[in-house]
């Protein structure tokens, strides 16, 4: 952690692993009560970008970049931006490579531009710069995978040709996701919290609910795509869905409502294997000939045979898929060269 020396801010390079390749992580802008809280953050999210990379097979590691806003305060714009993200992109050189940055919560591809100004150490630059661009294109195409492969385990079958999902938060990913599965033949129910986005639903020819109708809705898939801790003791008793398959981070009130949900029968696909298609396509940018979509296409629909390896552990052991999927990520950290 280091206090910038333009903007006065504090900002924070996190590194939990290196074992298997650079500590790749986005850049998290967001409001903290004191900085001990923000390096506890910064901490608990780099490890979980190493289990996460390692279930990919990625060849990475875990970190994460925090720049730290005081509590009330307003994202900074303009060139006081520009300068906290310089200030950023000099804690991240420090690091001489150990730790690569990306886009994150409060931050977006053009932010990338300013870092790269202090270092060398960044992804996610614009597709004209190179880089790999806006994530969420392909964390929706990720996220189609595990629905699929979720469907064929629960359902019998990958064809959602009049199968009933419903898409919570119409959002940069579940907006383009419920396209996706709207070509698919999907029958939608549709919620955000932003009624504007209503209007998208009519395009969709999706059914508009509220959220808390949409979540336990009975759909024969549920796709939460808003914000985490959707799933717990309360919600999981009264979901209809037969699987659960989104791209929101950290679904689970807390670990134990997997356990509640394979007891319920539901189907749930771990969060961070179903919505790794952000950082698989970033992870493209670091292979040798550099950035190439169609090459990034091919390795994000390869979460759908994790996910099917996940479910297979799952069942050989009768874990639910959360325990599988983190055997799963500690064997891989244990093969680093794989
Ligand atoms: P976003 O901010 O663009 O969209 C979130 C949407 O959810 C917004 O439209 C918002 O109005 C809506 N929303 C918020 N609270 C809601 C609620 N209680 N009920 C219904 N809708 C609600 O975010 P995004 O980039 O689409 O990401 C969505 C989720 O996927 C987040 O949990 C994010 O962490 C996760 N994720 C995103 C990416 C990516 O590439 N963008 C990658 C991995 C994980």
């Amino acid at each position: 952690m280091r206090r910038g020396r333009r903007s006065g801010l504090f900002t924070i390079a996190a590194v939990h692993s290196t074992v298997r390749g650079p500590a790749l992580g986005g850049c998290r802008m967001w409001r903290y009560d004191d900085t001990r809280a923000a390096v506890a953050d910064a901490l608990r999210l780099a490890r979980g970008m190493t289990y996460k990379s390692a279930v990919a097979g990625l060849p990475l590691g875990g970190g994460k970049g925090v720049i730290v806003l005081p509590a009330g305060a307003e994202p900074p714009r303009g060139g006081r931006r520009r300068d906290v993200l310089r200030d950023f992109g000099e804690t991240v050189d420090v690091l001489a490579g150990r730790y690569v940055t990306a886009e994150d919560v409060g931050t977006a591809t053009r932010d990338m531009v300013a870092i790269a100004e202090a270092t060398r150490h960044v992804t996610g630059l614009p597709r004209a710069q190179g880089g790999s661009g806006d994530p969420s294109p392909f964390t929706a195409l990720g996220t189609e995978a595990a629905i699929l492969a979720t469907a064929e385990r629960a359902l019998g079958t990958t064809s959602l040709r009049g199968r009933s999902v419903a898409v919570v938060g119409l959002g940069h990913v579940g907006l383009r996701l419920a396209r996706l599965l709207a070509r698919r033949g999907a029958k939608l129910v549709v919620s955000d919290i932003d009624r504007a986005k209503r209007d998208e639903a009519a395009r969709l020819g999706a059914r508009w609910t509220t959220p808390a109708r949409a979540l336990t809705a009975a759909v024969d898939v549920l796709v939460p795509c808003a914000l985490g801790g959707v799933l717990d003791d309360e919600t999981v008793p009264a979901l209809q869905a037969q699987a659960v398959a989104g791209a929101a981070n950290n679904q689970l009130a807390h670990d134990g409502v997997a356990d509640a949900l394979q007891a319920r029968g539901i189907l749930w696909a771990p969060d961070y294997v179903a919505n790794a298609g952000g950082i698989i396509n970033i992870a493209v940018e670091l292979e040798p000939g550099g950035y190439d979509p169609a090459r990034a296409r091919e390795r994000v629909r390869a979460i759908g045979d994790t996910l099917r390896e996940v479910y297979d552990r799952a069942a050989a052991s009768g874990a639910a898929p959360l325990s599988a999927a983190m055997a799963l990520a500690r064997s891989r950290l244990e093969t680093p060269s794989a």
